[in-house]
């Protein structure tokens, strides 16, 4: 799955730069020059990560960190701050407010690349690429293919990033508010019992493997992805 970078920076060089690496890396990018303009962005979807230059024109980018972690919605938006100033007082304002990592300027696009990797999979790792497995299940995202104990599993593209998620995020119990939020994305107006009807497909495709049990219910709390 593509992940969409927004780039917040005034710099047109910069932003220039850092949106041309990102993209030759498969990201898909959103170009913002102020917070308001990436308010602006925000407002019509999420981006799955904001590298966000702290000197920023109007509100600087430490505040718009601070505004982002303080809202319901954009909190948990992985943010890498950029600054030009190096000192380690300014690192710790920038952590506190709320970013997941910080580059001082001038940063190499590599390095920068590298951090975004890094952060998204630890933030999101259901963005990744990386090859997930779990008891004998294999799911593969760059080629869309689930395979366990050997047999090849048929999956809707709901079931398969409803899959996703709970095998990046396992022994954790969602409930179906959270799934939604996480799986079906951001302002999606989807009933929540919709979500058991996919858990259901889901259980149903993978019963061939026996990894039925690995999406244990929660009663009361919801669903749970099982390790053993
Ligand atoms: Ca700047």
């Amino acid at each position: 799955m593509e992940s969409i970078i927004l780039i917040v920076e005034d710099e047109p060089a910069i932003q220039e730069l850092i949106a041309v690496n990102a993209e030759h890396a498969g990201y898909r990018v959103q170009r913002a020059s102020s917070a308001e303009e990436a308010d602006a962005l925000l407002r019509a979807a999420l981006p799955d990560l904001i590298v966000l230059d702290w000197m920023l024109p109007g509100m600087s980018g430490l505040a718009y960190a601070r505004k982002l972690r303080g809202a319901d919605r954009t909190q948990r938006i992985p943010i890498i701050m950029l600054t030009a100033r190096a000192q380690e007082r300014d690192k710790v304002d920038g952590l506190e407010a709320g970013a997941d990592d910080y580059l001082t300027k001038p940063f190499s696009p590599k390095e920068l690349l590298a951090r975004i990797k890094a952060v998204l999979r630890r933030r999101a790792p259901e963005r990744t690429d990386d090859v997930v497995e779990i008891a004998g299940l294999r799911l593969d995202p760059a080629t869309h293919r689930v395979v366990g104990n050997g047999r090849e599993i048929e999956l809707g593209p709901t079931e398969f990033r409803l899959l996703h998620f709970f095998m990046t995020h396992p022994e954790r119990v969602y409930n179906r508010r959270q799934l939604l939020d996480r799986v079906w994305g951001d302002h999606v107006f989807v009933e929540e019992r919709t979500v058991d009807v996919h858990i259901r497909r889901l259980r149903h495709a993978l019963e061939a493997s026996g990894h039925d049990r690995l999406v244990e219910t929660v009663r009361g709390s919801g669903y749970c992805c099982r390790t053993k």
